[in-house]
């Protein structure tokens, strides 16, 4: 294992703060026609060792593994410099961190950090990466760690290397396939529960045990899961599969597992072992399966099955045509920090001994959050577009009416969206949904105003 010192760190991240052209909301798009595509794919062990955190710290840390975390990612070559996806099975990769992995894949592959789109697939029982917050409770001294530093190095080190090593066994890619299938039983919306008022009463977990919550309709969701299949000729080479909910059937017990949608995504590229099966998470801020999930341990295979039947059928729904255009496309966009926070007031909670491990790592994050909109470190949002196929790269824990309005701004295109991109500011509520309060409002970390520089931020990708 190689570490980096936490300062070398620190100056790669500012020098690429202050190196970006980019200013907020300002478009940077380029389109190709006539390329002669190529991709490769890779896959790269990110399972944490025995001791580490999960899910920031406040959940049993790593006991054992049921099934490994993996990152799986392609590189496209031939149109303008080469652009990279990846999907991690992390619970989160937030600020200075998600930049560095940009970075060190960017520099892998000679290509720029903005063309690299690095989204966790969410799972709970898995890491909670944050540097900058690792810093924070490390400064402590009595809290347990967030990330061990020198395996989040390890892991951005060796699939920065992977994605180069995999660029000489890239193929080309001539045609584009999109499909979509319905997925029953598994997504259901999380803010269900309201008094007349519309203000949230309880929230429906990712579990649930409440009959009367589970009983109520599954509300505002994207029942879809959209896939986009990239061919050569008539060769399935990849397959990108994207669904909305949040991916935790249980956890909380240290044993670290991809779980459902990881299980599904596994059993499915078992099956079909010369195409890579990779699986993004959509915006999924507001959606779990707590409809149809009590919480125990055989549910977990069930809802599996359901995902795999889904990517089976939106595989068998594709159509395919030649690749005509490719795109790419990113806004920078740099939302307003919540007002309620304040440096003297998270330092206090921090260092307050006598406090839960939750109730101190929690703000260490937002005190990580506030510091990096200080240093107006930008969040990018990104788009890939190949005919008339658009995905849309979000981050964090961004509500699914995003991902709704998206795909209604564009009617003529097919959308497919990734979540939990650059994890720094937790849940993204819509800005009607703040009156409403609840757990996902209490611990957003943007002011409403984050709605408005989002949709520009997405209508600008749309429409370029
Ligand atoms: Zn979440």
């Amino acid at each position: 294992m190689s570490t980096t010192p936490r300062r070398e760190f620190l100056q790669q991240s500012l020098a690429a703060a202050t190196v970006w052209s980019l200013l907020p909301n300002s478009l940077q798009a380029e389109s190709h026609r006539d390329v002669s595509l190529k991709l490769s794919s890779f896959t790269v062990d990110v399972t944490p060792p025995k001791g580490h955190s999960l899910c920031g710290g406040w959940i049993t840390p790593v006991l054992d593994v049921t099934d490994s975390l993996q990152a799986h990612g392609i590189v496209l070559q031939g149109a303008g410099k080469p652009m990279v996806i990846v999907a991690l099975d992390w619970t989160a990769l937030s600020n200075g961190g998600h930049l560095l992995w940009r970075e060190r894949i960017a520099s892998a592959v000679d290509t720029t950090p903005e063309r690299v789109a690095i989204h966790c697939v969410h799972q709970h029982n898995a890491p909670f990466a944050c540097l900058e917050a690792q810093a924070i409770v490390d400064a402590q001294g009595d809290l347990p760690h967030i990330v061990m530093e020198d395996y989040f190095h390890d892991c951005s080190q060796r699939t920065a290397k992977a994605a180069r090593l995999s660029m000489s066994n890239a193929q080309p890619v001539t045609h584009i396939g999109k499909g979509e299938a319905k997925v029953e039983k598994v997504a259901s919306n999380r803010r269900i529960y309201r008094d007349e008022n519309g203000v949230i009463k309880a929230m429906r977990g990712s579990s649930c045990k409440d009959p009367k919550l589970r009983a109520m309709t599954e509300g505002t969701i994207d029942p879809m899961l959209k896939t986009i299949s990239f061919f050569n000729q008539n060769q399935r080479v990849a397959a990108i599969h994207y669904y909305a909910t949040h991916p935790m059937s249980f956890y909380g017990d240290g044993l670290v597992s991809s779980d459902f949608v990881g299980i599904a995504r596994k059993k499915l590229q078992q099956e079909q072992k010369d195409c890579h099966h990779i699986y993004f998470t959509g915006a999924a801020g507001n959606v779990s399966a707590g409809k149809y999930n009590d919480g125990s341990k055989p549910v977990r295979a069930v809802l599996a099955q359901r995902i795999l039947q889904g990517m089976k059928a939106s595989l068998e729904n594709t159509s395919v045509s030649p690749i005509k255009t490719v795109s790419w496309s990113n806004v920078a966009i740099l939302p307003e920090v919540r007002s309620t926070f304040n440096k003297e007031d998270l330092n206090k909670i921090i260092s307050n001994k006598d406090g839960s491990v939750v109730s101190r790592n929690r703000p260490s994050y937002m005190l990580a959050w506030l510091n990096r909109v200080e240093r107006k470190q930008p969040i990018i949002l990104s788009s890939l577009g190949i005919n008339d196929i658009a995905t849309l790269h979000l981050p964090a824990e961004s509500f699914i009416e995003y991902q709704l309005r998206a795909q209604k701004l564009a009617p003529a295109k097919f959308v497919a969206t990734a979540a939990y991109g650059d994890g720094g500011p937790w849940y993204l509520p819509v800005k009607e949904e703040y009156p409403a309060k609840g757990y996902e409002v209490r611990v957003a970390f943007c002011e409403p105003s984050v709605d408005d520089v989002m949709s520009t931020g997405i209508k600008q990708l749309l429409d370029s």
